[in-house]
Order: structure tokens, then sequence, then C-alpha cells
């Protein structure tokens, strides 16, 4: 048995029960009593940036972790134990090496004339984010090549992220530091405690958590996520040699449906059983 624990999550769909399959009762609860355990350190694992953090560990009263990545992994965050956020700033001096210490708004310079983009809020910009919106009928792969081939003119590695907002209907496209990932950023957080794959947990439900997902770092997929997000997780964990390392929830841990917190609980129980006797709330 480890004698710490990491233990990573995507908060969205994951830990937050806000998807449309039910969470069981007591399921959260459980989740808290596990991270009150001195021995785990809990990281929160997220696209959300800090004021969003902020507003879902207050609505779905999460327990407080010990660290914060944000913003799909360009930001790394200590929490202190009077709740004050820390920004890790050799993360960020990293991470911004691969923008060659271009910041946001360089960049917005470099691209000022590719049509079709427009400019997210500046609550949803970053020093090493910088976020458009594009019309879903555009030609996404014409607009994405041309920032490509500009970034890289400029000598900037980034990666461009496209995905869908389904409630509001659009676009979003994203660039962001080569580097700058839920994987790394995990992996970096590993490097900085001390641990290693044996005592680290992941956990996720999609997109954006898929590359730790299919990584070496035991993982666990909660039973409410996707049909077809489970089918390309299996497939690309066999096609990188982790199928051991990523395990889908099913449900029947004390109980649980799987489902958000209980699928995360679940999993740990497979990777560390000795971590989830059964809780008395
Ligand atoms: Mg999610």
């Amino acid at each position: 048995m480890p004698d710490r624990l990491l233990l990573c999550t995507d908060l969205d769909r994951t830990l937050l029960p806000n998807g449309p399959q039910p969470e069981s009762l007591q399921a959260r609860d459980q989740f808290a009593a596990l991270a009150a355990d001195s021995r785990l350190v809990l990281a929160y694992v997220t696209g959300r940036d800090q004021q969003l953090v902020r507003e879902a560990l207050a609505r779905y009263q999460l327990p407080q972790p010990d660290f914060v990545i944000g913003d799909v992994g360009t930001t790394i965050y200590r929490i202190e134990p009077d709740g004050h956020w820390r920004g890790d700033q050799t993360w960020e001096a990293r991470i911004g090496a691969d923008w060659s210490g271009r910041t946001n708004r360089q960049l917005r310079h470099l691209l000022a004339d590719v049509s079709d983009l427009r400019l997210q809020e500046e609550s949803k910009q970053n020093r090493h984010k910088l976020s458009y919106y594009l019309a879903l009928g555009t030609n996404r792969q014409a607009v994405v090549n041309k920032v490509t081939e500009r970034l890289q003119t400029a000598a900037v590695r980034a990666r461009v992220v496209w995905s869908i907002d389904e409630q509001a209907a659009i676009g979003l496209l994203d660039i962001l530091p080569a580097s700058a990932s839920k994987y790394h950023a995990v992996v970096m957080l590993q490097q900085l405690l001390g641990f290693t794959d044996s005592d680290t947990v992941f956990s996720g439900d999609s997109g954006n958590d898929m590359e730790v997902l299919t990584s070496s770092i035991p993982a666990v997929l909660v039973a409410n996520s996707d049909p077809e997000v489970k089918k390309e997780a299996l497939q690309l964990a066999a096609a990188s040699g982790h199928s051991a390392q990523l395990y889908i929830a099913r449900g029947g841990f004390n109980d649980m449906n799987g489902n958000y917190s209980a699928g995360i609980l679940e999993g740990v129980a497979h990777y560390h059983p000795e971590w989830c006797y059964p809780v008395k709330i």
C-alpha cells in the first residue's frame, strides 16, 4: 500500500454531477471522506479558470483540493491551508518557452487578420491561453491550418484545440503552449511532489481527459461517460500498451452506480483497494 496517493480528477461530468445521468446518494460524501485522509493529495484538473472552479467548489460543496490544474493545463495553483491560491511560476515559465516568451496579447496581433475568428471574453483568456469563437458552419480545417501556419512561421510551438460548446451551439478554438495539457501538468505535479504512476490515479470523462486516460498513469473513466468515448479510450489505451492502466467504472462499488464521484471511488478501489474501504457517513 503506498503511503500517499495523488488523486487527480477532472471536474465537469466527472466529479461534478452536471450530466444527465443520476448521481448515487452519498457518493460525494464518500468522496469527501476519502479526500479528508491526510495521506491523500487531491488535485482538480479542469478546463475551468480559477473563478469557475471556485464557483463549482461552492455550488457542489466539494472538498478543498491541494492543487488545481486549471485552464486546460495552462495554470497550476497550490491551494494554501488558508484558502489562498498560489500560481506555480515554474510551470508558467516552462510552458511560456513554447511560445518563445510571447503572451496572449502578442499572439492576437499575429492572428488579427484571420477571418472567422471572434475573440472570446477577456475572462476566458489568460497569459498562455488564447481563445476564439468560430461559427459552426465555418470551414474549420482551413482556419486551423491558417492559424497553425502563422504560428509556426513565428516560431510559436502551440496546440490548436477545437471543441464545441453544445449548449451555446458555437465552436471554440483554444491556442495553448504545446506542452500545456492536462497530461503534461499531471506529470509535472508528480515530479514536483515525488509521486510515480504507482501512487497516482486520474479520473475523467471525455475530450481533453483522453491523453491522460490512455497514458501510463492509472486512470478511471466514470460510468456516465459517453459510449463512444469509452470505445475510443479502450482503443487508444490498447494501441499505446496501457490497457491495464485504464479502468472503466461500471457501478456496484459500495452499492453505487459508478457515475461521477462514485466512479472515481470505484476506480481508486480498483487500483488501490486498501484506500477505499466502505466508508460510514
Ligand atoms: Mg469533464
